[in-house]
């Protein structure tokens, strides 16, 4: 008799990522689960895009030199610092390989981005995950008393995803000071551009000062291109080679490269999406006020709204019925609450009305 086949052991600790759910409905579905642009990409990236699909019998290059001169030029460091990613999801499950291994440690807060889970399963590491403080924002300080001999790297996230809240910069630059310099922090940025609180270029004197510091920025969020799969890492020219030992040399498509070397050089679309969104945000926390729903600071192009004791999976799934897709906290690590995306005015006055309709 087969028993089928045998996998390894790791495998069996690996939590499945939560994605949100597919669902049928007749009439307009708002999607607000999943962080999201609501805009799509610009035209000259869609050109872009059109532009290499008579050469697709060629690999991409597999050094991404494009695409890593545009970010370096923009971010004002050497190409060798850039490290490009399918997905900045990839360069985290990369450098849990290239840094993690049995006995080794990593430490996180929780809740954060549900991928980082993943690292230390993956890898036999240890986690540490560090609760948020009573604000939903990380606790540095708390996060500074668990770093041992072992640890290997600290993943931030700023703004934390899924909360939406953010830490002032000082406070990041503060911490990194007390951090031992073999240990690799990776501060995720895949929201910055949406922070209000800094420039998204502030955290780049950071890099100057700690080069044991990562920053991991996304082409999925504010370029609206997560369905093609663009990130990147600005560090060690170190990490860069390092993640590239560990992954297969053509991981980021042509598509991909391309779309986002143009999107690059749209910084004005760019200011407009993050105006847009920052006015919705405005917009929805007004009429979560005049709901009294509570929710944390966000910083981010979501909320993080509590349902008070209200059943959240149900509030969800009634939310399902009527075309409107959010993500139940339990599923990202704290129950009672809601991850709502900021969509156009038309979807979150349509996510504010089915929600008026279930309470
Ligand atoms: C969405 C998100 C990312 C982006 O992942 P990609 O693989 O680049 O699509 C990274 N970190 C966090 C915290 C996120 O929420």
């Amino acid at each position: 008799m087969s028993r089928g086949i045998e996998f390894n052991n790791r495998l069996g600790d690996i939590p499945d990522y939560p994605t949100a759910g597919n669902y049928e409905f007749g009439g307009e579905l708002v999607k607000l689960a999943s962080n999201e642009s609501p805009f799509g990409p610009p035209a000259a990236v869609v050109g872009a895009i059109q532009g290499q699909l008579e050469t697709l019998n060629r690999y991409p290059d597999p050094e991404k030199s494009a695409l890593r001169k545009a970010i370096a030029d923009r971010a004002g460091i050497g190409p060798e610092r850039v490290t490009v990613g399918n997905g900045s999801c990839e360069i985290l499950l990369s450098a849990a390989d290239a840094l993690l291994e049995p006995g080794a440690e990593l430490i996180y807060a929780w809740p954060a981005f549900s991928v980082y889970p993943m690292l230390a399963a993956a890898s036999g590491a240890t986690e540490i995950k560090v609760p948020l403080d009573a604000d939903a924002r990380h606790d540095l300080d708390a996060m500074a008393t668990e770093i041992t001999a072992a640890t290997r790297l600290i993943l931030i996230c700023n703004p934390n995803n899924p909360t939406g809240t953010a830490l002032p910069l000082d406070e990041i630059a503060a911490f990194l000071d007390v951090v031992p310099d073999h240990v690799a922090v990776i501060l995720d940025e895949a929201y910055v551009e949406f922070n209000l609180l800094q420039d998204p270029d502030d955290s780049l004197d950071l890099l100057a000062k700690h080069g044991n510091l990562i920053l991991l920025r996304t082409f999925s969020k504010i370029y609206g291109l997560c369905g093609l799969r663009a990130g990147y890492a600005l560090g060690p020219d170190r990490f860069r080679r390092a993640i590239d030992q560990v992954r297969q040399p053509f991981s980021v498509n042509a598509l991909a490269q391309a779309a986002a070397a143009e999107a690059v050089r749209h910084q004005d679309e760019i200011a407009r999406r993050i105006e847009a969104t920052v006015i919705e945000r405005v917009h929805m926390e007004s009429e979560l006020d005049d709901r009294g729903l509570d929710y944390a600071e966000s910083q981010a192009n979501f909320t993080w709204v509590s349902v008070g004791d209200r059943d959240e999976a149900a509030i969800v799934a009634g939310l399902a019925d009527r075309g409107v897709i959010v993500r139940a906290g339990t599923a990202l690590g704290e129950e009672g609450r809601l991850r709502v995306t900021f969509g156009t005015r038309r979807e979150n006055d349509r996510f504010l009305a089915e929600l008026d309709a279930l309470l």
